[in-house]
């Protein structure tokens, strides 16, 4: 039997694994740090969790790997420089942008882009790190050290973000996830939820949108497209060729969750048209400690990734699915996290039908 490799061993590795056992695959997360020599067969497949890895004696080994899916599609994704190149070339709507070269400056990109211009870092970024904030009033200058690694893109007044999960076949067959809006406090993912009738109309547009880029890039597994509303427009803030924090509720909300579509994609196993059950939510657990008693709240999912606590790290996260709004509501108000989440949870609570 083929074993699935997964290049990376965080919270998504485990989960994949998680999502194949039932399918009786092998799923192996590798540390991207191990020198282990692996036992790699000719027949196995390689996919990843992350879009970028330094060149380690882990990655050296599943990366020259035949089986390596989507292999050549990572490090055009993983830099936003050919990242916005793609969207841009496909004409797909995206924040208007500039690369930031060695000598661009400060004046040029508010005259460009507007008064306030988000730089971001062509690579590595992830929770909003690595982004700087230009803004004309504050007469803010580029940075030496970012000069040639980011890009530069013009704020964008969103009414809201949400964000597309989709899974292409190698035969070219798509399925995707209804839209989540998802809630970011200072850069991060904080709460998703999914579905919601209100945004049944951008449905189609978004998913028009998503099967153009991985029809463009042959890719073959879950994509991610997170998105700006702006009125009934999508601008499309970034992509990831992975599965992703936003499809975390289809664990509990979809017959088939991201994480299962993935591995069925990668490994040539038909692929499933999910049917979602209820109404989801989803609240990250970012730097706060485990607590037992969450356990108690119906409807409550608790998937703990076994990670050191740190201030802004994802060391969790809470799924709930159930066809009883009331269950979500009260779910919310027995919940007691620390600061930001009473944001978080208030929004969750106005966002739910
Ligand atoms: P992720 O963890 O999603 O990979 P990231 O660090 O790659 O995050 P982005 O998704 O590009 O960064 O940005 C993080 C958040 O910052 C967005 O979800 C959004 O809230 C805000 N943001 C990003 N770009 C803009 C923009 N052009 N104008 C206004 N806000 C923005
Ligand atoms: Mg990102
Ligand atoms: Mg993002």
């Amino acid at each position: 039997m083929s074993v699935l490799w997964v290049l990376g061993a965080g919270q998504l590795g485990a989960m994949l694994k998680q999502a194949g056992t039932p399918l009786g695959i092998d799923v192996r997360p590798v540390d991207i740090e191990s020198t282990e020599t692996l036992p790699l067969k000719p027949t196995d497949v390689v996919t990843a969790e992350r879009e970028e890895w330094p060149e380690t004696v882990a990655t050296k080994q599943l990366a020259t790997h035949n089986n390596f899916v989507n292999l050549g599609t990572f490090p055009q994704l993983a830099d936003r420089l050919t990242q916005k190149q793609w969207i841009d070339r496909l004409e797909l709507s995206t924040a208007p942008w500039f690369p930031v070269e060695s000598d661009s400056s400060a004046q040029q990109a508010y005259q460009a882009l507007g008064e306030r211009v988000l730089m971001k870092r062509r690579r590595g970024g992830y929770d909003g790190k690595g982004q700087y904030w230009l803004k004309q009033s504050e007469a803010t200058q580029i940075p030496d050290d970012w000069k040639g690694y980011a890009i530069a893109e013009q704020a964008i007044n969103f009414d809201e973000e949400v964000s597309l999960v989709g899974v292409r076949g190698k035969n070219g067959e798509t399925h995707f996830y209804p839209l989540t809006l998802n809630l970011h406090i200072n850069g991060i993912l904080y709460a998703s939820i999914s579905p919601l009738d209100r945004l049944k109309p951008l449905q189609s547009k978004a998913e028009s949108m998503l099967s153009k880029l991985m029809g463009a890039l042959d890719y073959v597994g879950v994509m991610a497209m997170e998105c700006f509303r702006i009125g009934d427009d999508l601008l499309i803030n970034e992509l990831a060729p992975r599965v992703h924090n936003s499809g975390h509720w289809t664990q509990a909300g979809a017959s088939v969750c991201q994480f299962q579509n993935h591995v069925r994609a990668v490994t040539g196993l038909p692929l499933a048209a999910a049917e979602v059950k209820n109404q989801s939510m989803m609240i990250n657990l970012i730097g706060v400690d485990l607590d037992y008693q969450w356990l108690s709240i119906k409807g409550l999912e608790l998937y703990w990734y076994k990670k050191e606590v740190r201030p802004g790290r994802k060391v969790g996260h809470l799924n709930f699915c159930s066809g009883e709004i009331d269950v979500l509501q009260n779910a919310l108000t027995e919940i007691t996290l620390p600061q930001p989440y009473p944001e978080a949870l208030a929004w969750l609570a106005k966002n739910l039908p």
